[in-house]
């Protein structure tokens, strides 16, 4: 093989590998920061079939950033479609529950987040991001271009691609390498990562159908999701796509005797309750996984998305953990390479987002117990008294259940890094995690809260450039200005005269991440704002150790850290 190829670039700051979400995510904010990227992808630049539906509100808040939230909350879903999940025996037979849930057109108004969940595929979402990465010049993206190998030493990572067009293989240096490669990734193989978890929770097969007319089809009310319930129990559902034509209906619960052996035809019918026209575009068969990655980094390499930890799809956490995976990376990276970060910032992302992708990972298969457990009944279909009951009963428990299942706040804006070496703790106790509520708190390692400065500005557009002090009071914040100027840390200091963002805020200074994250709070500046500034940008705070805290399924490891710095003058 020739070991050249015309590409014009061997030298990168980031190489990032797999041009998914993830990936997209993480090239279009380091470009946003002014960071250059290589990104390759192994495959042509096209996604055949969306597997990613639902774009939860975090992901939205990082959209707001990135600028494209407008995008993706145009892109052509209609805004009038009923997105309630529906448990149904079969179309033409007895809906047994429905999970609600307002359409797009509702007036949306929500005290924690100025964005809501909403439905996006990957087959337009991606596209929307990749169009993002691409408007800036120090990004390069390559398609057909796979990683082979990689090795690394104290100074950069030099990586061995391949151009699947050509066959032409290249040498490409970075200073970092991002493994976004998904659930198959070669970089967590090339680092001898092993994965903890399920890594077969079952086989689900894929069925992409267009039904032209569906709803003059059957008598069951619109929704976006119907789920299958038979005496055996939950054994499919179907998904609307696109808001028009485009379905895809999942076929749940297999194992290596039957994935291969499905027949669409008779499962179509089965839903319908009868022979339907259908166009079948595609088949996609998967394992449903729930794994954890032990390693989210090594050296200079760096796993993100479903490369590191993969969900069952239950409940639409994949991506978006991932993204945040993306968002807590972009900024520590371009820290380090601008010169104002140090190396625990890196360490931190490990510290940080293992955990909160652990905790995503076990809501996952909460999910689909929640949607799979005690929902067999052999009367469910019966014309009878026993049919009724069991028909209330069943449907009973899955609404119950499923209430809990689809974008509860929880589970994507509470997540807090905490133990992390450059979160400064406050001595106060850590919140009940709570997977479903959520309350706002700056709780150090916490997301700032949202709250409305004026029509359309949230406290969350604030953030996302450099560090942010949140002022309520008329504290002299000089010394800390100077501090970060010193260390070259960018830091801009809002003074916010609004009672109520006082009080949600919580105490009169609040320092906020570039992530938008909370970095510290007090009541005043430390005594060394020096020491302060050192360890929310890596340098002054240390691991040093590491200690197993034995979680349910995944058995996280949780860090044990020190921080050097920890004092705050009150009064
Ligand atoms: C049916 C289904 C429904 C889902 N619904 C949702 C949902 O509603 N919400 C949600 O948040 N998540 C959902 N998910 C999960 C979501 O799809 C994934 O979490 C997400 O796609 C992960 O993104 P990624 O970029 O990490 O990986 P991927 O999307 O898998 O992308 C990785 C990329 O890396 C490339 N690659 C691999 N190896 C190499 C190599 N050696 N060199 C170069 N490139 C390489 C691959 O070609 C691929 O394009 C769903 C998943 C499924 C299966």
């Amino acid at each position: 093989m020739t070991e050249q190829s015309d590409s014009p670039h061997t030298s990168t700051s980031v190489l990032i590998v797999g041009g998914g979400p993830i990936g997209l995510a993480l090239a279009a904010d380091l470009g946003r920061r002014g960071v250059d990227t290589i990104l390759i992808e192994r495959r042509p630049n096209k996604l055949a079939s969306a597997r990613m539906l639902e774009v939860g509100a975090r992901t939205m808040e990082f959209c707001r950033r990135l600028g494209i939230a407008e995008e993706v909350r145009n892109w052509g879903f209609p805004t009038h479609y009923n997105l309630d999940t529906v448990f149904v025996t079969n179309l033409e037979g007895h809906e047994i529950g429905r999970v609600r849930s307002a359409s797009l057109s509702t007036r949306f108004s929500s005290q924690y987040s100025p964005e809501r969940a909403r439905p996006c595929p990957q087959t337009w979402f991606d596209p929307i991001l990749q169009k993002c990465a691409r408007s800036f010049e120090s990004n390069e993206l390559r398609y057909e271009t796979e990683l082979e190998t990689f090795v690394q030493d104290d100074d950069a990572v030099l990586a061995t691609v391949r151009c699947r067009k050509t066959g032409m293989r290249q040498k490409i240096r970075a200073a970092y390498l991002v493994g976004c490669d998904g659930s198959e990734s070669t970089t967590r193989e090339l680092l001898g990562v092993q994965l903890r978890g399920r890594k077969q929770v079952d086989l689900t097969v894929n069925v992409y159908l267009r039904i032209p007319e569906f709803l003059s089809l059957h008598h069951t009310k619109q929704a976006l999701r119907y789920v299958f319930v038979g005496p055996e129990g939950t054994w499919s559902f179907l998904t609307m796509i696109d808001g028009k034509d485009l379905y895809r209906l999942q076929i749940l619960g297999l194992d290596q005797s039957n994935v291969d052996k499905i027949d669409v035809g008779a499962m179509v019918k089965r839903c319908f309750g009868r022979s339907v026209f259908y166009i079948l575009e595609d088949t996609i068969s998967w394992t449903r996984k729930m794994t954890i990655a032990d390693r989210f980094m090594d050296g200079r390499v760096f796993l993100a998305g479903d490369a590191c930890h993969a969900h069952p799809p239950n409940g639409g956490l994949g991506m978006n953990t991932g993204l945040q995976d993306s968002f807590d990376l972009s900024w520590k990276l371009a820290a380090v390479l601008k010169g104002w970060g140090d190396q625990a910032l890196l360490d931190s992302y490990e510290c940080e987002r293992r955990p909160a992708s652990s905790r995503a990972t076990e809501v996952s298969l909460l999910n689909y117990g929640r949607l799979m457990n005690q929902s067999s009944n052999p009367d469910i279909d019966a014309p009878t008294e026993a049919g009724d009951k069991a028909r209330r009963e069943v449907g009973g428990r899955l609404v119950r259940e499923n209430e809990k299942a689809w974008q509860p706040p929880g589970v994507h804006l509470g997540y807090v890094y905490d133990p992390s070496p450059i979160v400064v703790p406050d001595g106060t106790p850590r919140p009940a995690d709570d997977t479903h509520g959520y309350t706002p708190t700056t709780y150090p390692g916490a997301r700032a809260p949202h709250f409305w400065l004026r029509t359309d500005v949230s406290t969350l557009d604030l953030f996302g450039g450099g560090f942010v002090l949140m002022k309520f009071d008329d504290t002299d914040t000089t010394e800390l200005e100077e501090a970060a100027k010193l260390r070259r840390v960018p830091l801009e200091v809002h003074y916010v005269a609004n009672e109520k963002v006082a009080s949600l805020y919580e105490r009169p200074l609040v320092l906020v991440r570039p992530d938008g994250h909370v970095a510290w709070r007090g009541d005043a500046l430390p005594n060394n704002c020096l020491d302060l500034i050192d360890t929310v940008r890596g340098a002054g705070a240390r691991i040093i150790a590491c200690r197993g805290t034995t979680r349910s399924t995944t058995e996280v490891t949780r860090p044990t850290l020190v921080s050097t710095f920890g004092r705050t003058r009150h009064g």
